[in-house]
């Protein structure tokens, strides 16, 4: 009989496995406490959303959406679309709630995965994980600065200082932007037999994008191109000089790149993006900027406000490598049992959990031999031996650690008494 293919996760979705779980728990914990001295509250939106949400608040044109985004009929023959991105859905759900009634100033943020349909590689996947903070009500640039300041804190916990740098520019308002966009394509449109293939599709569609190429002819073209700085108005232009100087005074050091757009639609003023030196061409950590017509693209009221989103799965490929060394021992007690001893080991072990001590059994009641090895291999400190050689109604602790064994009566209290010391140690 032919055997059954062995299924695998879908072309550009990982499974996380134990081992890698360690990891991502410290990021994750990172990221909450960060948010949380910075007075953010976590929101959590459905992974699946209206499609049209994205057509309107991100827009069509973009990559994300036009081409990558995750988009089929339900049942009922309604167009959803997985989220490839939490800004629009956090947007819907604070004009569906009206948050923003009960609080003109939301300091809100969100973690969770997001979906691409783009061609995988080295950091690159169809579903990753996003993290992020919006604060919205506040048009000022001292809002921008507490975004990316947020932002930084979070990444160099992480990552040290060097791995790590911060690349920002203006796009003004959005006549500003319609203003520079118009010069652009009429400079560019000189060159468009010169350009790459898919710079010439993009000056019909998102010219803006055409400054980010990193195609080395498109670059010469692009070195000689109209600034956004050209078109900028005073107000535009102080906006951006008060960023750039809270964050010097904040010790944050700053690139300004005139060619930085974003990929998605919805940005006006500052955009910023982090980045890693550690990963190889993806090497965008994160990024973001001020959104101010996004709320009444999506249905709510106008709001300005300014996020960012951080891919979880690159910080974690640009962290060092630091995973347990060998001397490095888990607060965990191994519980070895002879199976005429069953009864004991549950009853010892429940009370031991109770008490707030993590323990782990065999459940195969394997020679003695076989489990010590066990209870080594998975670094545990302490295994508590119950039969084989203990005196009846007693039972041994033996320290991992340095190998030395003491007999103790088979009484939760002593047991746990002696664990707690032990760990202590
Ligand atoms: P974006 O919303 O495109 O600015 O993406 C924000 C961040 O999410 C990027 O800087 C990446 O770190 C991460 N990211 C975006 N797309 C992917 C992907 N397909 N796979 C892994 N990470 C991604």
């Amino acid at each position: 009989m032919q055997s059954e293919r062995r299924l695998q996760a879908l072309r550009g979705m990982r499974d996380i496995l134990p081992d890698e779980i360690p990891r991502w728990q410290r990021v994750e914990a990172t990221l909450a406490e960060w948010m949380q001295r910075y007075g953010y509250r976590e929101i959590r939106t459905p992974i699946v959303e209206s499609a049209e949400l994205f057509y309107r608040g991100v827009g069509q044109e973009t990559d994300a959406i036009g081409k990558e985004m995750y988009v089929f009929p339900d049942r009922s023959g309604e167009l959803i679309a997985l989220r490839p991105e939490l800004t629009a859905p956090v947007a819907r759900a604070v004009g569906q709630h009206e948050l923003a009634l009960a609080s003109p100033l939301l300091r809100l943020w969100y973690y969770g995965p997001c979906f691409r349909y783009e061609r995988p590689q080295k950091g690159r996947q169809r579903q990753f994980h996003q993290a992020g903070a919006e604060c919205l009500g506040v048009a000022l640039p001292d809002a921008d600065v507490e975004i990316i300041s947020l932002a930084w804190d979070i990444l160099t916990s992480l990552l040290d200082h060097p791995a790590v740098s911060l690349h920002i520019n203006t796009l003004g308002t959005v006549a500003e932007q319609n203003n520079y966009r118009t010069r652009l394509v009429e400079y560019l449109e000189r060159y468009r037999d010169s350009l790459s293939t898919t710079s010439q599709q993009r000056l019909d569609t998102n010219p803006l994008r055409i400054l980010d190429s990193k195609d080395t002819r498109d670059r010469e073209i692009i070195e000689a191109a109209p600034r956004i700085s050209d078109v900028l108005g005073t107000e535009s232009r102080s906006h951006f000089d008060a960023v750039l100087e809270l964050l010097d005074m904040l010790d944050i050091p700053t690139i300004t790149d005139p060619y930085l757009v974003r990929g998605l639609d919805y940005y006006t003023h500052t955009v910023f993006e982090f980045r890693s030196n550690r990963l190889g061409a993806q090497d965008a950590l994160g990024g973001g900027g001020r959104y101010d017509n996004l709320m009444a693209q999506v249905g709510g009221r106008p709001l300005p406000g300014v996020g960012f989103g951080l891919g979880i799965e690159r910080i974690i490929l640009a962290m060092e490598d630091r995973a347990a060394s060998d001397s490095h021992w888990e607060p965990i007690v191994y519980v070895a049992a002879q199976q005429e001893f069953s009864a004991a080991m549950h009853q010892v072990t429940r009370s031991l959990r109770k008490e707030g001590i993590r323990c782990i059994t065999d459940l195969q009641f394997r020679s003695l031999k076989a489990q010590l090895r066990q209870a080594d291999r998975l670094r545990c400190a302490l295994c508590l031996i119950i039969g084989w050689s203990a005196p009846v109604d007693s039972v041994i602790i033996k320290d991992m650690r340095n190998g030395e064994q003491l007999q103790l009566p088979n009484d939760p209290n002593a047991i746990s008494a002696t664990i707690r010391q032990l760990l202590a140690q």
